[in-house]
């Protein structure tokens, strides 16, 4: 009698119960996204050379008010903030691509089930399932 092995598949895209359609759909979105969050990475950093005072060639020759020089570090700060997770966040959609491209894409990196349909569409780059993100987080 033939025993009847265990079937070990590896879990794929199609586990995560999205189409070929799906797929092309949120790999327009991302692209789109990364398009998006490379601009602004870019604004910002060009922003950053010209408001720094090195850049202008204003050093020392203009007396700051205190109130001025922390404001202004304080949204420089704020803008750094901003673009580093940018940063961050384009390196995640480059990651979501690169599991379409490998078809795990739309399973949870951590434990390998399925992310909700509603969870991509508002995050397309979602790398883990809302339960391991909570768990990641705390
Ligand atoms: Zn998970």
């Amino acid at each position: 009698m033939r025993k009847t092995k265990p079937r070990h598949k590896a879990r794929k895209t199609e586990d995560a119960g999205l189409t070929r359609q799906d797929l092309d759909r949120f790999r327009a979105l991302l692209i789109e996204q990364r398009k998006d969050f490379q601009q602004r990475i870019e604004r910002l950093r060009d922003r950053a050379n010209e408001e720094s005072p090195e850049a202008r060639g204003e050093l020392s020759s203009v007396p700051l008010h205190l109130a001025d020089l922390a404001s202004e570090s304080f949204e420089q700060e704020k803008e750094l903030a901003m673009s580093e997770r940018d940063s961050a966040a384009a390196v995640e959609i480059d990651e979501a691509l690169e599991r379409i491209e490998e078809g795990t894409y739309g399973l949870c990196v951590r434990c390998g089930k399925p992310i909700t349909r509603e969870r991509l569409r508002t995050l397309p780059r979602a790398a883990r399932c809302l339960r391991c993100q909570s768990q990641e987080e705390k």
